[in-house]
């Protein structure tokens, strides 16, 4: 796929779109008008990549919408050479603006097939900070913790237990949580070893966080 003037143009609009919405931080902002999202798409949705909407991704998944990234990206307030985590990988969209805010960012996905190709996207845009894992997400990434920040991306029932004990004192997880048809997006500060502080924002629409890998393609 190429990356022409019109597309810079259409993500410049973007980015406008999503200021207008309310994201202020210019960095924020600064990723949307970066990063080419047509990548992240499927080729029958790259008249619309630049458009504030989701779209259907493989294996059932979706690619949030840009609004919705820049939000939560927005209140986990990611720092330079942070650690940050993120659960649901899906198109890669979300860990190339958490790269591009300097994380050094460890993502993971349930789904082999969508984790193969979002791996293989960060290799050709060069997004060497990036590291991929197939796993489980409600698990987190034990062996790598504690992280300053950590992302979900799916909509959970509930908070895995496992997330909060993989928090640094201080640190903060942003994660929607509610039902399938719709979630909360909260945000936690671990305050102390078992210490927590929880603050509410809107109302949001994920695909489900469902525990366990997925190696079956389902098309
Ligand atoms: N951040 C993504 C959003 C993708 S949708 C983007 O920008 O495109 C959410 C993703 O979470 C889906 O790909 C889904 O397969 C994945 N997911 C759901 N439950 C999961 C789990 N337990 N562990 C890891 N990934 C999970």
């Amino acid at each position: 796929m190429e990356d022409s003037n019109r597309h810079k143009g259409m993500r410049k609009q973007l980015a406008i779109t999503v200021e207008n919405k309310g994201i202020k931080d210019i960095n924020i902002l600064a990723a949307i008008r970066s990063i080419p999202r047509h990548f992240f798409l499927d080729i029958a949705f790259e008249e619309h990549a630049y458009e504030d909407k989701a779209f259907p991704i493989d294996e059932k998944q979706t690619i949030s919408q840009p609004y919705t990234v820049a939000f939560q990206t927005e209140l986990l307030g990611v720092k330079k050479r942070e650690k940050v985590l993120e659960i649901g990988t899906g198109s890669g969209y979300q860990s190339a603006v958490l790269s591009y805010l300097g994380a050094r960012l460890y993502t993971i996905e349930r789904h082999e097939q969508l984790y193969k190709k979002a791996k293989a996207m960060f290799r050709s845009l060069g997004l060497m900070g990036i590291r991929s894992f197939f796993r489980d997400g409600y698990k987190g990434l034990g062996e790598f913790a504690p992280f300053d920040k950590i992302l979900v991306t799916a909509g959970a029932n509930q908070i895995p237990e496992a997330l909060k004990e993989q928090l640094k004192i201080g640190g903060i997880l942003v994660i929607p949580v509610g039902d399938r048809a719709s979630q909360t997006m909260l945000r936690i500060t671990k305050t102390g070893e078992n210490e927590f502080r929880k603050e509410i924002f809107g109302k949001f629409r994920f695909v489900p966080l469902l525990e366990g890998k997925n190696l079956w393609s389902e098309k």
